[in-house]
């Protein structure tokens, strides 16, 4: 049986952009609490539940 090397990392899809991401060690302390894909992506999450405020 050949193994590959490779690891399978766990994944998710992002909330904002809809695109599946893989684990990162960044955030190996709060993988349960990751919903973006990137910091990026949060931001735009942010913004646009702040937008009526202004
Ligand atoms: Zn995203």
């Amino acid at each position: 049986m050949a193994l590959n090397k490779k690891q399978h990392l766990p994944a998710k899809v992002c909330a904002t952009c809809m695109r599946p991401f893989s684990w990162r060690r960044k955030w190996q302390a709060c993988w349960d609490n990751v919903k973006y894909c990137s910091e990026r992506c949060r931001r735009q999450r942010f913004i646009k539940q702040r937008k009526r405020n202004s």
